[in-house]
């Protein structure tokens, strides 16, 4: 067996993984992580570091190994050692946090939820991506059908495989509508552990498609009229280890807490989709009738609301309490799950911190209903609303967000004159 290394990475502004390895377990071992540079923050979603960022040549950072944020690759070929791949806090050279951190800004968030309320946040990342031969053509099937899931089923096995023994509890993995559509939930966990998951099971994904000769895209839209890519946030609050989330006598069975929890998202949601879908395609997505989230409200068991509340099953008996949860359902690949989580713990202390509360639990079709407010309709649109919403502002070190706001903004500017299917075909080939 070779000698393996351990692969040091942190996921950026544009939702990609980058890094750089060292011998395992030597890089592990010394606490001191492998360097890196400011601004490579301001890499973009297609490529070069963007020009006139806060960054320029200046500066030194670690990518500091976090032992609990861990998976290990199978080898790529025979004999070949796998590669022990770790999640990294980007920190100054003497240790401390980098203000521009993304993973720094979640634990953040996490942190100010439970010094405020004392409430920890349990989440599941649903993720939507679409398989295809390597070769271009189809995989085939019926949608949800046994055939497609037969198809893909050495990918399958061997997703299931790795996700299982890296721990990260995997628990349905299905055919979806689309062509060469499917889906992989895992199981609820801890905010940080849920986005680290989230983050790595993308790569394992894409790595373990790689090596039966597929190739599996993220994009949340392969082509405009095309079914999307979604990814669906489930939250649940908790204190001191028991659930809060669920009241039997209050509408939509939300406790006071969880209804200002979600009424903060609904309040700077316009602000907070640039956060959570953050590409030029994005917003053909987000649209009425495509089972995203067409619409900003709470609604009940509705897969157009921007949060849904989700069935409690009860076949068995089971404590609700426990497993009733809110889905939020307009964040997609192209976005980053600490600053997608992030946001959404920030919104939540938001809204119970100001106590608010929501007019209208959803329960009759979104269109024509008068409980509803519309999505921006592209990401410019929400850009501009979150340059106008300081609240949302004010969770972020302003260097980040300018970076951020910059970067997607360029690539507005960038993917300009090219069609709707052209700029899809950009992201596919990239996510
Ligand atoms: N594909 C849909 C989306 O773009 C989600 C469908 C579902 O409810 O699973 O979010
Ligand atoms: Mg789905």
């Amino acid at each position: 067996m070779n000698q393996p290394w351990a692969f040091i990475a942190t996921c950026d502004l544009v939702a990609h993984v980058r890094g750089r390895s060292g011998p395992f377990p030597k890089v592990i071992e010394s606490g001191e992580g492998v360097g890196w540079v400011p601004a490579d923050l301001a890499m973009s979603a297609f490529g070069g570091i963007a020009d006139g960022n806060a960054f320029g040549a200046l500066g030194d950072l670690r990518l500091v190994p976090d032992a609990q944020a861990m998976a290990i690759f199978p080898p790529t070929y025979a004999d070949g050692a796998s590669t022990r791949f770790y999640l990294a806090h980007q920190r100054n050279i003497d240790g401390s946090p980098w203000a521009q951190c993304p993973r720094t800004f979640l634990d953040n968030a996490i942190e100010a939820l439970d010094r405020d309320f004392d409430i920890q946040v349990m989440v599941s990342f649903e993720h939507e991506f679409a398989l295809s031969h390597a070769d271009g053509s189809k995989i085939g099937g019926l949608p949800f059908g046994f055939d497609a899931y037969r198809n893909v089923d050495q990918f399958s096995q061997e997703l299931l495989l790795i996700l299982n023994e890296n721990g990260f509890d995997p628990e349905t993995f299905l055919p979806e509508y689309g062509s060469g559509q499917f889906e992989v939930t895992l199981g609820p966990a801890p905010a940080r552990v849920a986005a680290d998951r989230a983050i790595m099971l993308r790569e394992i994904v894409r790595d373990t498609a790689k090596r039966f000769q597929l190739v599996a895209t993220f994009a949340p839209l392969l082509g405009p009229d095309l079914v999307g890519n979604g990814v669906h946030v489930h939250l649940s609050l908790w204190r001191n280890g028991s659930p809060i989330t669920y009241a039997d006598s209050r509408p939509g069975n939300l406790s006071a807490e969880a209804e200002s929890a979600c009424a903060g998202i609904l309040e700077h949601a316009r602000a907070i989709v640039a956060l959570t879908a953050s590409s030029q395609i994005s917003f053909f997505r987000l649209q009425p009738h495509r089972w995203s989230a067409g619409g900003i409200c709470v609604a009940k068991q509705n897969r157009e609301a921007l949060l849904r509340i989700c069935p409690q099953i009860t076949i068995k008996s089971n404590d609700v309490t426990k497993t009733f949860n809110i889905e939020y359902r307009a964040a997609d690949a192209t976005a980053n799950p600490w600053i997608v989580l992030g946001t959404l713990i920030h919104a939540m202390r938001e809204g119970l911190s100001g106590k608010l509360t929501i007019d209208h639990i959803v329960d009759e079709e979104l269109e024509g209903s008068a409980n509803v407010v519309s999505m921006p309709t592209t990401l410019i649109e929400a850009l501009e609303a979150l340059d106008k919403d300081e609240t949302v502002k004010s969770w972020f070190d302003p260097v980040l967000l300018k970076t951020f706001i910059e970067i997607r903004t360029n690539e507005a500017q960038e993917l300009d004159s090219l069609t709707p299917e052209e700029r899809c075909a950009r992201y596919v080939s990239v996510y």
